[in-house]
């Protein structure tokens, strides 16, 4: 027994999104039932979808699912491709006129004719359950946050959840995106972790990397961090969604569950991939997050939280 322990390989725990992101939704559900016991309101979120992207149209039906699910009020406007910037702002407007409407979320990205940031700045921040508006970044940054990123914040859940020390931990993220590199920075920070943030320019990034306790990879680049990236041992955070399509690169890629990535590139053409290479990452990491059933299914779960807060607030509940 002990010489098979011996000779048995390492592998990562994989922190599965999916138990984290259950527990979070049950919770706000609870609060949204006592809020329309005892206050009879109803949260609402308004989720605005610009043009046919596939994906943005995946990613606005699981959230006004997910809305279903916790007892969520949720509209969709739908809109045309060829929409301009102030008819959008006219609707966005309307929105934050609209006393029935607690969240407003307008997905991302918009069509290229559309200047991004006018709309994201003209929702009121609160409402602002995305917390991309200017003002709910700087609360954020000055270490006061109102709304918080979904992402970032289903991450600092996902580690808190599965009892992994971020105070006094080494942190690196890579990648310094608005919505996931530099809010999950400030968040880290935030709960006493040493941050350090890593991007296109970094001097030999493994090097940097390897010093990290806790890993974010937020680069949307496919299986881009590897073994030397990762120090044994460590919590390793796959932010990344990429589709690949080969099949000989799935096999490398994912070591004892490429039988299933293949089935699902022969059946559906892709399959999904983070941006940490899952088989290596096994071999060195303590933990980390599979993709998919990781951190995508939380930015979800915090939506809902973040929706229920813009509807407690408002109110001053
Ligand atoms: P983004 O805006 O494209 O930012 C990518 C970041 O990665 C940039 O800061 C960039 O550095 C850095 N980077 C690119 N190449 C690099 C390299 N060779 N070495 C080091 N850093 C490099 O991406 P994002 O919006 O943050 O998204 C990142 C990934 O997360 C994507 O795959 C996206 O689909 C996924 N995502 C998932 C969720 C979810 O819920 N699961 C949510 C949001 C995003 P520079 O700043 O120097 O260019």
């Amino acid at each position: 027994m002990t010489a098979m322990m011996a000779t048995e390989r390492h592998r990562a725990q994989i922190l599965d999104g999916r138990f984290a992101a259950a527990a979070i939704k049950r919770e706000v559900a609870e609060e949204v039932r006592s809020l329309q016991e005892q206050h009879s309101v109803t949260p609402r979120l308004t989720a605005v979808l610009v043009g046919r992207d596939p994906a943005s149209a995946v990613y606005v039906r699981n959230k006004v699912r997910a809305c279903e699910e916790v007892g969520i009020g949720s509209d969709k406007i739908e809109l045309a491709d060829s929409i301009t910037t102030p008819e959008l702002l006219k609707i966005v407007r309307a929105l934050n006129a609209d006393d029935k409407v607690d969240g407003i979320l307008v997905q991302l990205p918009l069509p290229k004719q559309i200047d991004e940031s006018i709309i994201v700045e003209a929702i009121d921040p609160r409402k602002d359950v995305d917390a991309f508006h200017p003002i709910n970044v700087g609360y954020l940054a000055m270490g006061r946050p109102r709304f918080v990123p979904c992402t970032p914040a289903g991450i600092i859940e996902l580690l808190d959840r599965n009892q992994i020390e971020i105070a006094g931990a080494n942190a690196c993220v890579v990648g310094r995106s608005q919505i996931v590199g530099r809010p999950v920075a400030s968040l880290l920070l935030q709960r006493h972790a040493t941050v350090t943030i890593c991007h296109s320019q970094t001097r030999d990034l493994p090097s940097v990397t390897r010093q990290a306790d806790i890993l974010v990879a937020a680069i949307g680049k496919p299986a881009f961090i590897r073994r030397d990236f990762i120090k044994p041992g460590a919590t390793v955070i796959d932010v990344g969604v990429n589709k690949i399509t080969d099949v000989v690169g799935a096999r490398e890629l994912f070591g004892a569950d490429a039988d299933k990535r293949i089935e699902a590139i022969t059946k559906r053409g892709s399959t999904l991939v983070g941006d940490v290479h899952p088989a290596e990452a096994d071999e060195v990491a303590g933990n980390r997050t599979p993709v998919p059933g990781g951190v995508g299914l939380l930015t979800v779960a915090m939506l809902m939280h973040n929706t229920l807060q813009a509807a407690k607030w408002r109110r001053n509940l």
